[in-house]
C-alpha cells in the first residue's frame, strides 16, 4: 500500500528532487503540499502544515524548508501521528533533534534525517573499499560558487543557516559514514564582515588512531567546482570526487551505478516506515556545532549576493 504523503515548503530542492521521485516511487503517493509561495501540480496545495494536516489524511511529511523552521513543523506532524522526512541538515541545532527523535520514539512514528550525500553512487563501494585498511591521510575539499548554487537565499546566511557547512555538511555526511569516527583538533572559519555565517572553513580533524583529516570548505570558488574527497591507505589512494559520484583507486576509474540519491533516501523512508523504525544520524551535524565551539571566527570582507 503506498504511503500518503504531504510535502511542506515547495522551493528548489522540492522541486528539483522531491516531487520527481515521490511521483517516480512505487511506495509513496504525493497527495498534497503546505508552501507559502511554491504549488505542486496534481495534488491539493495548502498554504500551511496545520491547514494540510487538516484537510488530508496523510502518513507522512517530507519537510523542505530552511533548517531553521524545520523544529516546529516536524513536532507539529509527529504529534500528528505522521512519520517525517527532515531535508538535511535535520535542524539548526543538535538538541532540538534530540527533542524530535524522543517525540518521535514517544508517539511511534518514524523519523528519518536524511544525508543525500551518503546515497551518491560511489560512497558505499569506497565505505567497503575503506572498511580494514591503515589510513595515512585524507583530504576532503568541498568548494564551489555560492552566487552559483544559492542565489538569493536569504535564510542560508543567517543564524542557523550554517553558511558554507550547507553544502560542507554533505562532505562530512559521506566522511562521516565511510572513515572511522574524527574529531576537530583545530580550525578557522571565515565570517564575512556582513553576514552571521561563515563562507569559508578550514579544519583539521584526527581520528582516534591519529589519522589526519584535513576538510577546506570555501564558497568562493568560480570556474570548475570541487567536491572530492582523497584517502590515502596503506593499501592505495581512494578519491570520490563530484559529490561522492566518481571514484578512482590508484588513479583507475571504478564503474558505478546511475546518480539515484534521492530515490535511494525515498527507499530507505519507505523500509523504516515498514519496519517501525527510525534513523536520525546527527554526526555530521555534530562536526558542524563543534567548529562554532573549537575553530577560530575570524572576519573578511563584506560579501553582495
Ligand atoms: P529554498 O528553495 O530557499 O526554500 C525551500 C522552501 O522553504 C521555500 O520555497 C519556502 O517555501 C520555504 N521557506 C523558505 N524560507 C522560509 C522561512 N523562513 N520560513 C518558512 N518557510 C520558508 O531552499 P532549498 O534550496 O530548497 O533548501 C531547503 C533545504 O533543502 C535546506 O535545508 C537545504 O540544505 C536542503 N537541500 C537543498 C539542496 C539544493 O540543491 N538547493 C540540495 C539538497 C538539500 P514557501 O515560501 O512557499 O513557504
Amino acid at each position: 500500500m503506498s504511503v500518503r504523503i504531504g510535502i511542506v515548503g515547495v522551493g528548489k530542492i522540492a522541486q528539483d528532487q522531491h516531487i520527481p521521485v515521490i511521483n517516480a516511487s512505487p511506495d509513496f503517493d504525493l497527495v498534497a503540499a503546505a508552501s507559502r509561495h511554491g504549488r505542486i501540480d496534481g495534488g491539493n496545495n495548502y498554504t500551511t502544515l496545520e491547514e494540510m494536516l487538516g484537510a488530508e489524511r496523510l502518513d507522512a511529511v517530507s519537510l523542505c524548508q530552511p533548517p531553521q523552521v524545520r523544529f516546529d513543523a516536524a513536532r507539529v506532524a509527529i504529534e500528528a501521528g505522521k512519520h517525517v522526512f527532515l531535508e538535511k541538515p535535520p535542524g539548526a541545532t543538535l538538541s532540538e533533534v534530540e527533542i524530535l527523535r524522543e517525540l518521535a520514539r514517544t508517539k511511534g512514528v518514524t523519523l528519518f534525517a536524511s544525508w543525500h550525500s551518503r546515497y551518491a553512487s560511489g560512497v558505499d563501494t569506497a565505505r567497503h573499499w575503506l572498511a580494514g585498511k591503515t589510513l595515512h591521510s585524507v583530504e576532503i575539499e568541498w568548494k564551489e560558487d555560492v552566487r552559483h548554487w544559492h542565489p538569493g537565499q536569504a535564510w542560508i546566511w543567517e543564524a542557523g543557516g550554517m553558511g558554507v557547512f550547507d553544502p560542507g555538511i554533505n562532505a562530512l555526511s559521506i566522511a562521516t559514514a565511510i572513515l572511522p569516527p574524527f574529531f576537530l583538533a583545530d580550525g578557522t572559519l571565515e565570517v564575512p564582515a556582513n553576514r552571521a555565517s561563515p563562507i569559508a572553513a578550514d579544519l583539521h580533524f584526527v581520528t582516534a588512531a591519529g589519522t589526519p583529516v584535513h576538510a577546506a570548505f570555501d564558497w568562493r570558488q568560480t570556474g570548475p567546482q570541487t567536491w572530492d574527497i582523497r584517502v590515502a591507505t596503506d593499501a592505495g589512494k581512494l578519491v570520490l570526487s563530484k559529490g561522492g559520484s566518481e571514484l578512482s583507486i590508484d588513479g583507475q576509474p571504478h564503474a558505478l551505478p546511475p546518480e539515484a540519491e534521492y530515490r535511494g533516501l525515498y527507499d530507505r523512508f519507505a523500509q523504516l516506515i515498514a519496519a517501525g523504525e527510525s534513523d536520525v544520524d546527527v554526526s555530521p551535524l555534530r562536526h558542524v556545532a563543534d567548529a562554532q565551539l573549537r575553530a577560530e571566527r575570524r572576519e573578511v570582507e563584506a560579501f553582495e549576493d
